[in-house]
């Protein structure tokens, strides 16, 4: 039966938080646990969370998924048999739009060729390895389970499974990182030629063992100046292969192998559904997240509840900070819409003027965004931007 278009026709992405690492990364604030015993038990609360989310909010049933997004955690400890059984809870309840964008991260220590031609028949049609570094020492040091050899080869296994959209997750401004080990990394990763790779700024995440390790003296922090370097060598080197900067961290090898779902969380409008332990969603204008313990988590579905531990209506002023945030700091913010919303026309803005004069943005058809050089500035540049306004007079 065609469903009536309308509101309940409006596209929806959702997010699965799959709990479990072999071990945990020293650097890491994403909620993990290493007990992979309790896998079993987490997909069956998972598929009765989907089914109490759908109860509690009727009208999300039918929307089209347009991306999914399994992330974690490791979500390819996951066996495809156990991630049919929750795609086939999600069919229930959702259409799935038919150029779907459907991402698996993957921890390249767990992948096998079988295991991957198993998701990829399940409708997987997007991968994301974490790989990080392609130095040994650096790999150690952050506590990955696996080596360069077999991030190079989970890579090739995508590949030989199908998978025309891989994409590579890098960090770099590690404490003590030479330019030479950071373009040893850069090397490997170019020469796999993934569609996408996201090279993200180590950030030192309060309650992680890298954390405690600063705190006691006994690691130190690249300082601002050494890590705003390696992100120019990073950017500078990630572009002239003809990889598309289209948002701070992540560069796409075309338009079309952006990442879909992360585009949904930097446009600040859209909605997210998201189901797991710790996950976030953001539905109406309104942001809810989940209990990050398993326990509390299971504590909650076991009882017939949704595990939300809270829920946020930003202001107006908050939601002008954020969108502000998320759309510059990825393909830029549309004008005509934010002016709609916050009645303030950019254009008029001394500060954005100024930053346009310095090539630190560009406007054109109706999208002011950040220039190469202007990503590099990206976090002083949202700062000044929310400051008082200082709008000129516009001349008639
Ligand atoms: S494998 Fe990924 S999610 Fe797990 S601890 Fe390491 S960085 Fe975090």
């Amino acid at each position: 039966m065609v469903k009536a278009a309308g509101r309940h026709e409006a596209a929806l992405s959702a997010y699965l938080h799959i709990p479990f690492c072999e071990r945990k990364c020293i650097y890491c604030d994403f909620y993990s646990i290493e007990n992979l015993s309790l896998r079993e038990e987490f997909v069956c609360l998972l598929l009765r969370e989907i089914d109490l989310k759908l109860e509690a909010s009727p009208e999300l049933a039918g929307r089209p998924l347009e991306t999914i997004f399994f992330g974690g955690g490791t979500p390819s400890l996951l066996a495809p048999a156990e991630l049919e059984t929750i795609i086939h809870k999600l069919t229930e309840h959702f259409r799935i739009a038919p150029d779907v964008e459907f991402t698996l991260e993957c921890n390249p220590g767990t992948v096998t060729l079988e295991k991957l031609r198993g998701y990829k028949s399940l409708g997987v049609n997007r991968l994301s390895f974490g790989v990080q570094s392609f130095n040994q020492e650096e790999l150690e040091y952050l506590g990955r389970i696996h080596d360069a050899a077999q991030a190079r080869e989970a890579v090739h296994l995508a590949r030989k499974a199908g998978f025309d959209n891989v994409s590579i997750d890098l960090i770099f401004a590690l404490p003590g990182q030479s330019k030479e080990t950071l373009n040893h990394t850069l090397d490997e990763a170019i020469s796999l030629e993934t569609d996408h790779i996201s090279a993200y700024n180590l950030i030192v995440e309060r309650g992680t063992p890298l954390f405690r390790l600063v705190q006691l003296g006994k690691v130190i922090e690249l300082d601002a100046d050494r890590a705003a370097e390696l992100f120019s060598i990073v950017q500078n080197r990630l572009v002239r292969v003809g990889l598309e900067q289209y948002e701070i961290s992540n560069y796409a090898k075309a338009p079309k192998k952006r990442a879909k779902h992360n585009l949904v969380y930097w446009d600040g409008f859209k909605d997210y559904v998201s189901f797991g332990p710790s996950a976030h969603e953001f539905l109406n204008g309104v942001r809810r997240w989940n209990a990050s313990s398993l326990e509390e988590y299971s504590k909650a579905i076991r009882s017939g509840k949704l595990p939300i531990i809270n829920q946020e209506l930003l202001t107006t002023e908050e939601r002008r900070t954020e969108v502000l945030y998320l759309q510059l700091r990825s393909t830029g913010l549309l004008l005509s819409q934010f002016q709609e919303i916050f009645g303030e026309d950019l254009l008029l803005d001394s500060t954005v003027r100024n930053f346009i004069a310095e090539d630190l943005m560009i406007a054109s058809n109706d999208i002011l965004r950040l220039t190469t050089k202007g990503y590099r500035f990206c976090d002083a540049i949202v700062t000044r931007l929310m400051e008082p306004q200082q709008f000129l007079i516009p001349i008639v």
